[in-house]
Order: structure tokens, then sequence, then C-alpha cells
């Protein structure tokens, strides 16, 4: 069994890369993917300790992209690079959206101030190691005692439609899927049953039009997909051409349901993925 969709501490997961490592070596895992928000920073430290314990370490990113069809949504998407990691250019274009997240961070501190929080940029980062989120913010204001839990914390201040959200620059599907296409590395669209589509011939044409941007894999395997959902994925994969990824989202403590290797993804598609 492999995982190819897991967080550390460099983003949004509890779990060290050291742990992260070691949690995947207790379970035997064939392979395990560090995926974490737009960072390689736990890849980078898990790497060696990985090569140390024989795991197979994949290199991956997850970026939230944005698509307008016809209004405007997010959608996650996966990279994933092979040995050679993936190239400077994108590194670099990477940096760039690290960039536009701090921005963010600052105006959206800003902004909870604003509304009688005190919750202070430093704070955030403190928690947030190399790349502070919207997680890191709803953490800190349930320590503070504002909010009873994370899903309040975002229902009531952090999700698009609540007073305290700020908008972050995102970069355009298209774009994204091209740069880790033009890197070298799969592009594969994250956990489709989040697109959100409940009527399953809305759900196909809206893949169909992410696969005319260039897309090259589905993550047909998630925690959130029923088996029903998994079969459905599995099928457009079929359909257009897509290479099949999957994994368990895994966020350690953040999503304690979720446990690392729980999406029970075969083995079999990461040969087919190295080819
Ligand atoms: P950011 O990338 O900083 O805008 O934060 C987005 C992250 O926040 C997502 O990847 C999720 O992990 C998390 N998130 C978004 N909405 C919610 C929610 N309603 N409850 C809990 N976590 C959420
Ligand atoms: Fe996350
Ligand atoms: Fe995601
Ligand atoms: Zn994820």
């Amino acid at each position: 069994m492999i995982d190819l969709h897991s967080h550390t501490t460099e983003s949004d997961g509890t779990y060290t890369p050291k742990q992260l490592v070691d949690a995947a070596v207790a379970l035997r895992l064939d392979a395990l993917a560090i995926t974490d928000h737009d960072t390689f920073a736990g890849y980078n430290q898990a790497r060696q300790l990985a090569a140390e314990a024989g795991l197979k370490l994949v290199c991956g990113i997850e970026m939230s992209t944005k698509i307008y069809h016809p209004v405007r949504r997010t959608v996650h998407l996966l990279g994933y690079f092979g040995e050679n990691g993936p190239s400077s250019d994108f590194i670099s274009w990477i940096e760039d959206m690290q960039e536009a997240r701090r921005d963010r961070n600052s105006r959206l501190a800003e902004r909870l101030q604003s509304l009688g929080l005190d919750i202070r940029l430093e704070e955030v980062n403190a928690l947030g190691r190399s790349l502070a989120g919207r997680p890191h913010f709803a953490k800190l204001m349930v320590s503070k005692g504002y909010v009873p839990n994370i899903t309040e914390a975002f229902r009531l201040y952090l999700d698009e439609s609540a007073p305290g959200y700020v908008e972050r620059q995102e970069p355009s599907l298209a774009e994204a899927i091209q740069r880790i296409n033009q890197s070298g590395g799969i592009s594969s669209l994250a956990h489709p049953v989040r697109l959100g589509k409940t009527d399953p011939l809305e759900e196909e044409e809206l893949v169909a039009e992410i696969v005319r941007l260039g897309l090259q894999a589905i993550e047909a395997y998630h925690s959130d997909h029923s088996r029903e959902d998994t079969r459905r994925y599995l099928g457009y994969a079929e359909k257009y051409g897509l290479r099949i990824t999957g994994g368990s989202d895994f966020h350690g403590d953040n999503k304690p349901k979720v446990k690392l290797g729980c999406a029970q993804v075969p083995t079999s598609i990461l040969d087919e993925l190295r080819q």
C-alpha cells in the first residue's frame, strides 16, 4: 500500500517530517508522498531520513488554484516530481506564491484585529513554521477562546463567505497545471469529490474542462471518497486518459479521523506514474 497525499508541520499537518517518515515506516507503506501546501520544506527535511529508513519518498505539492466556470471556485491541485525534483523555475514560482500568502496573512491579521480579535501575525507565524495558513489562524482563535473549535473559526471568520475573509492571490488552475507539466511533474486533480458537484453529469463536465487545460492525473483514492466516488473517478481516468493518484490527505491531529494510509491506495499505481 502507498499514500501519495500527506501534510507535515511545514504546512497544516501536526506531524514533523521525521514523525511522518517514522509513521509511514511503522505502517510498512511501500511509498509516501509529502504534498504540503505551497512548500517543499517538509519534503526536503524528510528526504534523507526516508532514504536512511528505506522508505520510498515522493516529492509533491498541493496548491490552491482558481477557475472561473462559470463563477470563481477554488480547486486543489497536486503536483508530483521525479527523483530530480521540480525545476528551478518551478521553485521560484512557488516562492512567489509564498510571498502572496504572507501578504494575505498580514492583511488577514489586520482584518481580525479590526473585528476585535487579538490575533497577531507573529503568533500565527510561530504556529505555521515555513508557511502559515488559515488553519493556523483558526488554531490560535481556538486557543484564545474566541471560538470553540476550528470548524466554528472557519464558519464565523475565515470561510470565503465569513466577515474575516481576505482574498489571496491564487494562480489560475490552467497556469498551475502548465507549470507542473512543464517542470516535468505530474499534475493531479486533488479530492475531486470536493468540487462539490452533486450532479455526476455536471461533475464530469467540469473534469473534462480541466482535462482540456492539460491535467494529467486524478486523485481517485482519497479519505473523503466513498467506494462509489472512487469507482466514478477511476471511470473518468479511463475515459479521459488520466493517470491515477491517491492518498489519505493526512494532517495528523488537525484531522484526527484521517489515518495515514487509510485511502487503501494500491502500490501498482506508482509504477504507472513512474512511466
Ligand atoms: P489557506 O490555504 O491558508 O487559505 O487555507 C486553506 C486550508 O484551510 C485548506 O487547505 C484546509 O486545510 C483548511 N480549511 C478550509 N476550509 C476549512 C473549514 N471549513 N474547516 C476546516 N479547515 C478548513
Ligand atoms: Fe490542508
Ligand atoms: Fe486539499
Ligand atoms: Zn491536502
